[in-house]
């Protein structure tokens, strides 16, 4: 899986590479479709959701400039997989999911895998989770139609925070917003696919 679709697609970071090659993906997913866990696609986690592309999630921790012991704020838990990239690549993490059964599934797979460094919280993850903002970095693993106010004021300085924005659902481009000195500063990387983000500052549910 990280050689060809991961190495062979230009993701280096060696951070990155080696968490992806340690967690046991087939565990973010159930058993009749561990033979698809390690596919170069998303996968079914139901309720309409689904866990990442694995070059998607590698992409994204590439773009997120993770050092060890960043406090990182991720919005739609899901499976629990990107937290878990995220863990072992050093950071401390909070997720938020609004699902209630995929939160309570996630949480207790990240506690059984022994990821003490993931919190996960049920909630609309559009409002963050304020009670230990500021983070270092903030990934949104869900498409809106614009950046939510409360993650920016959430974000720290120096900061990035990285989201799929689209003015319609189901195509989005991935923003990339740095906070720095008091500056915001925003690019574009290529178009993704990613499920809704539902919530006070996403879509309507
Ligand atoms: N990062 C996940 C991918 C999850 S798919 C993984 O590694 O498996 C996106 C998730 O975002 C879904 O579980 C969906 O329920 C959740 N989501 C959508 N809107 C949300 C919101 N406002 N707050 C929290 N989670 C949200």
């Amino acid at each position: 899986m990280v050689r060809e679709q991961i190495e062979a697609r230009g993701v280096r970071d060696p951070a990155v590479l080696a968490a992806m090659r340690a967690a046991p993906r087939h565990e973010f997913v159930e058993e009749a479709l561990w033979p698809q866990a390690y596919e170069d696609h998303p996968v079914p986690i139901g309720h309409g959701q689904t866990i990442s592309q694995p070059y998607i999630v590698a992409l994204m921790s590439e773009t997120l400039e993770v050092d060890p012991g960043m406090r990182i704020l991720e919005i739609g838990t899901g499976s629990g997989y990107q937290a878990a990239i995220l863990a072992l690549m050093g950071a401390e993490v909070f997720t938020v999911e609004r699902v209630p059964q995929l939160y309570e599934a996630a949480a207790n797979r990240l506690h059984r895998l022994g990821f003490e460094t993931v919190h996960v919280k049920f909630d609309d993850g559009t409002l963050g989770w304020p009670e230990y903002a500021p983070y270092d970095r903030i990934i949104v693993t869900a498409g809106g139609p614009k950046v939510p106010v409360p993650l920016v004021e959430q974000l720290a300085d120096p900061g990035l925070l990285i989201i799929p924005v689209g003015s319609t659902k189901r195509s989005q481009r991935l923003v990339i917003i740095r906070k720095q000195g008091g500056r915001i500063s925003k690019r574009e990387k290529g178009g993704v696919m990613f499920v809704d983000l539902i919530g006070a500052h996403g879509w309507q549910g």
